[in-house]
């Protein structure tokens, strides 16, 4: 990927994609094309095909996707592998039918089965079955990747994927029905210290594993592996720490300063057990991540509360 490269984000107003075009920017990529949803429907295939065509990007990073949380999910997983399959096939397909000549597809690492070995090697992929609350979203994720891959190797274009793990960070949905498990707690712990709450509800038991890196760690490896010459076809990124759910909601109640006392709501899903990836291959391509996760909490802390005050959230 060169400087002058016109670099097309799609999914700019998204968590991923917002951190894509300002880690783009900080590096000196000034040639970066977006469009917002009424713009480009990336549901049809025709409009985003014409906008490749009329375009022309160097490069495309698929950063588009309908996201959520485990109760986002679960409630909806026709939705999340209708449009997430959609917007992959669209995207990477019509993007090597235009000729666009290098691809960077994001998904999750979700695209796993729910008991991989842990940490999660890349060659886990299609062992055995998927962790259900989000296998539609799963599903089009790996029917992405998948189709990179074959592109890859049948028309030569480099068109390669990146699985980060639970991300957080600058941009993201504060929804408490729909939102991540760490956005949503610092919500949900926040307003029960605004508002003198007793106790704060949390789902599920609080015992699954989960591991959190920050946006901008992301970005940077986005970048990293767009600047290689040969990438692999797919790989893992992630911080390689993990965490219970109880000790991030520990975490999050003193950073916020919250005095309520945390109950658990055991008719909500854990989901999948444990979710830690193997970065073993990132790490030794020479990527690390740069931000722990009490710093990386802290500024997320301060930004939700200046966004708060402002106006300036996705509740
Ligand atoms: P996942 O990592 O794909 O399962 O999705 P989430 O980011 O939504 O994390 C879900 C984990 O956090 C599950 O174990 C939930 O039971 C737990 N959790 C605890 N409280 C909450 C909450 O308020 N919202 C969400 N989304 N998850 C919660």
């Amino acid at each position: 990927m060169n400087k002058t490269d016109k670099i097309f984000v799609a999914g700019h107003r998204g968590m991923v994609g917002s951190a894509c075009v300002r880690a783009l920017k900080a590096a000196g990529y000034e040639n970066v094309v977006v469009r917002t949803h009424q713009e480009l429907d990336l549901l049809d295939p025709k409009a985003v095909r014409e906008f490749y065509e009329a375009e022309r990007p160097d490069v495309a990073i698929i950063a588009a996707a309908r996201v959520g949380g485990i109760g986002a999910n679960s409630a909806a997983n026709s939705l999340f592998l209708y449009e997430n399959e959609m917007i992959a096939m669209n995207t990477v397909w019509q993007a090597a039918e235009a000729g666009v000549k290098r691809l960077l597809f994001l998904g999750s690492t979700c695209i796993y089965p729910r008991l991989a070995p842990q940490p999660i090697p890349e060659d886990a992929l299609l062992t055995s079955a998927l962790e259900k609350t989000n296998e539609g979203y799963a599903l089009a994720k790996i029917s992405g990747l998948k189709l990179c891959e074959f592109l890859r190797r049948e028309r030569g274009l480099c068109y390669h994927s990146l699985m980060p793990t639970n991300l957080y960070g600058t941009g993201d949905n504060y929804d408490i029905e729909h939102g991540h498990v760490l956005p949503t707690l610092i919500r949900k712990f926040e307003t029960a210290r605004m508002e003198h709450a007793p106790t704060v509800s949390l789902w599920g038991s609080g015992s699954p594993l989960r591991e959190f890196l920050h946006v901008d760690d992301l970005a940077a490896a986005c970048l990293f592996v767009l600047e290689m010459e040969n990438p692999p076809d797919l790989v893992n990124c992630g911080s390689g720490r993990e965490v219970t759910i109880r000790q991030l909601a520990e975490m999050i109640q003193e950073m916020t300063g919250c005095k309520s006392i945390i109950t658990w709501d055991r008719t909500k899903p854990d989901g999948t057990p444990r979710k830690l990836c193997d970065t073993s291959l990132i790490r030794s391509l020479g990527w690390s991540p740069k931000i722990d996760l009490a710093t990386g909490l802290r500024r997320t802390v301060d930004e939700y509360r200046v966004a708060l005050a402002t106006g300036n959230i996705r509740l």
